[in-house]
């Protein structure tokens, strides 16, 4: 463990961890959104941000962070205002910010060269100034992102009924960008500007496929996050190599692992088919049927009813009708 005697080093992994725990977490209300991609953009659009600073002398970390968050209220606006001109202006702001990013770069002196450390990360960068921000804006990414899970779940799900609950969808939409955009700059240090979204999207598609409901696959995203993210850092160390290039290598990694693991835990949860059908309908509730009235549990390895994907559970199908197993009975669904 010669690599934690060397003081970049330890701050190098410290970033790494916090970039393991933020990213995927936030993406995986990003992926349930069903866009994977919105992390490349904010990362091109805080390239601007990172140019910005290089030409005014200023730290990049808070001005990037600026930046980045005004962009992503300005992505979540285009968003909302439909699709035809929301997608032509997402692209415009995407590339804009990364030619205004390097342009500036240009004009501080540094060239593309000074920029590249922040677009595939780099150890020797994390300065002690940089951890403490990383540090703070980490904690308070992560309050929301985990204290806010329910509302934020329901709105990335299935915004319509997410709007019949009478939770103001607009504000939410905004504060999961926002999130996304602090994460996306936090993590220019370790993992860089154009990979981070491989980190916020690679670990949460193996989580998915390794522990059903969306609760789990989140921690499990995070785990394989922070496992990824130190790894690849102390991996790029003995390299000589960028950070970033080995985190997303190794993400790729767990997400192809996952696959045969998956298959294994299916065959052992015998879940005969599996209809995966997209959360849209809104779940009627009626009255609790107890889980007493069954002469199994759905899932056991004598059940043989269908199981059927909603949203972030399980439902089964029996006599007729679907249910899913909520404490210690079963919601008919
Ligand atoms: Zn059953
Ligand atoms: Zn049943
Ligand atoms: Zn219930
Ligand atoms: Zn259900």
């Amino acid at each position: 463990m010669e690599i934690l005697g060397y003081p970049f080093m330890q701050r190098a992994l410290i970033a790494a961890l916090f970039t393991g725990l933020l990213a995927p977490a936030i993406g995986s209300y990003i992926v349930q959104r069903r866009l994977s991609l919105l992390g490349d953009g904010l990362g091109h659009v805080a390239i601007a941000g990172v140019g910005l600073a290089l030409l005014t002398g200023q730290a990049p970390i808070p001005v990037a962070v600026v930046v980045c968050v005004a962009g992503s209220v300005l992505v979540e606006v285009l968003r909302q205002r439909g699709k035809a001109t929301g997608d032509v202006g997402l692209a415009i702001l995407f590339y804009g910010g990364l030619a205004a990013g390097v342009l500036m770069s240009a004009f501080a002196g540094g060239g593309t060269g000074a920029l590249s450390q922040y677009l595939f990360g780099s150890l020797t960068a994390v300065t002690s100034g940089d951890l403490v921000v990383i540090g703070v804006l980490a904690v308070v990414v992560l309050v929301p992102t985990i204290g806010l899970a329910p509302q934020l779940f329901a709105v990335s799900a299935d915004e319509d009924f997410a709007r019949v609950l009478g939770l103001p969808v607009r504000v939410y939409n905004i504060v999961v960008v926002v999130l996304a955009a602090i994460t996306v700059t936090l993590s220019m240090r370790t993992v860089g500007l154009l990979l981070v979204s491989a980190l916020m999207v690679v670990p949460v598609a193996a989580a998915q496929n390794l522990v059903p409901g969306f609760y789990a696959a989140l921690g499990t995203a995070m785990a394989i996050g922070v496992l990824v993210s130190v790894g690849g850092a102390a991996g790029s160390f003995y390299l000589d190599a960028a950070p970033g290039a080995l985190i997303v290598v190794f993400a790729i990694g767990v997400f192809a692992l996952s696959w045969p693991i998956s298959t294994i835990l299916a065959r052992r949860r015998r879940i005969p088919v599996v209809i995966t059908e997209p959360a849209e309908h809104p779940r009627i509730p009626t009255p609790h049927v107890l889980a007493g009235t069954h002469p199994h549990q759905h899932g056991d390895p004598d059940c043989d009813h269908p199981a059927v994907t909603h949203g972030d559970h399980l439902d089964y199908v029996h006599d007729g009708h679907r249910h899913a197993i909520h404490k210690d009975h079963y919601d008919e669904h």
